[in-house]
């Protein structure tokens, strides 16, 4: 993507010119109704800076890896999946996400919840929870309750 001095906002979530990435919920894929637009990308300095939306009712992967996240809520309320805890976040927030924590996002009931997300280009592979680690994870009632989308 060229980089423009401007690109403007759609008063939608949408920038300018900027593609529209729509998920597929294909399978056993573990989020649910994700949009991602690149919004910046420079190999000089290595970031990447995206937008997500996950519309009402959807999820995002729930998932860990190496690279830290810092992530601005933009749009909407809801909430987080941090490591062992389950936080509400509005707009405006910044919740910033260790490496190796596991995290999922989740709008409040009835809107979308969207949010701009700093990354580094090269970065590892998210990795799902396997068996033991949603075992893990149910143990406490809280986080079961937020995976089972109550
Ligand atoms: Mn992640």
């Amino acid at each position: 993507m060229k980089t423009k001095a401007v690109r403007p906002f759609s008063g939608d979530f949408r920038w300018q010119d900027v593609e529209l990435l729509r998920y597929k919920d294909a399978g056993a894929a573990p989020f649910k109704d994700v949009t991602r637009q690149v919004l910046f990308e420079d190999p000089a300095i290595a970031a990447q800076l995206r937008y997500f939306e996950v519309s009402p009712g959807g999820y995002s992967t729930l998932e860990r890896h190496q690279h830290a996240h810092a992530v601005l809520i933009l749009r909407g309320r809801g909430r987080v999946l941090v490591g062992e805890e389950v936080l509400s976040v509005e707009t405006n927030d910044l919740v910033s996400i260790p490496g190796m924590c596991w995290h999922q996002f989740r709008p409040a009931a009835g809107e979308p919840l969207g949010f701009l997300c700093m990354v580094n280009a090269e970065r590892d592979k998210p990795q799902l929870p396997g068996e033991a680690d949603l075992a893990g994870l149910r143990r406490d009632p809280r986080i079961a309750a937020f995976l089972d989308g109550q």
